[in-house]
């Protein structure tokens, strides 16, 4: 059986060979590429589980390659490793389909925790190939096929990323109920939960966005102001 395989992205190779080694002993295959060009070659080529991705790198931005890299395979989990410096520009990253960031200087076993959350999440889709009928959550117009990872809305598939299917999928597990930014936040990122709900809440509005939800009647996430989120059980 193929190991799971992480794509490291990263020009310094202190950083890449201290991620290398915790992922490799983790039992995972690394693979590290130091540049964008290198980077854009190995993704198509070995097919990564997951890219660990450095925003600053030498021939390009790694913004960039992160749009390209969700616009060939956006089923494949993205990680943001970057710079402190850089730390506003999370809100763009997480926009623009990726996953989950890391700021640097990192815990490794943050980083290991990060990079298994994010596999489970992505490992549901490919998990389902069995093909046997599993749980599928509808509410007005809007489908969630559990095993199969497949969202439709009116019969047309919506792509989202690993982390907005999960909220959805808590939304439709609760409906009616109230969920607060803590326990949905300890529900998706388990013991490494980010400080702030900033991150909750850029995958909300990028979910609301994808269902073209309204904001003055939205039929499937509604605000409870400075409480969290709530999927209206109004049928
Ligand atoms: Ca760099």
């Amino acid at each position: 059986m193929n190991k799971t395989s992480i794509l490291i992205v990263e020009d310094d190779n202190l950083i890449s060979k201290f991620m290398s080694r915790a992922i490799d002993s983790a039992g995972f295959k690394s693979i590290v590429a130091e540049n964008a060009s290198t980077a854009r070659m190995l993704f198509m080529s070995e097919m990564p589980n997951l890219v660990l991705l450095d925003l600053g790198l030498p021939d390009a931005d790694g913004m960039d390659l992160l749009t390209e890299m969700k616009n060939i395979r956006s089923e494949i989990p993205v990680i943001i490793v970057s710079a402190r410096e850089r730390e506003n520009e999370k809100v763009t990253a997480l926009d623009r389909g990726a996953d989950d960031y890391v700021t640097k200087p990192f815990g490794i076993f943050e980083l290991m925790a990060r990079i298994r959350t994010a596999l489970r999440h992505s490992s549901k889709a490919v998990s389902s190939a069995t093909g046997a009928e599993g749980k599928i959550y509808t509410h007005k117009g809007l489908s969630l096929d559990i095993d199969k990872h497949i969202v439709k809305l009116n019969g047309e598939e919506v792509h989202l990323t690993g982390r907005e299917f999960r909220i959805l999928e808590l939304l439709f597990e609760h409906k009616g109920k109230v969920l607060t930014y803590d326990w949905m936040m300890r529900q998706i990122w388990g013991d490494y939960v980010p400080a702030d709900n900033q991150i909750l809440r850029v995958n909300v509005t990028n979910i609301r966005r994808k269902l073209k939800e309204t904001v003055d009647s939205p039929a499937y996430i509604k605000t409870e102001l400075g409480v969290g989120y709530r999927m209206p059980d109004d049928e």
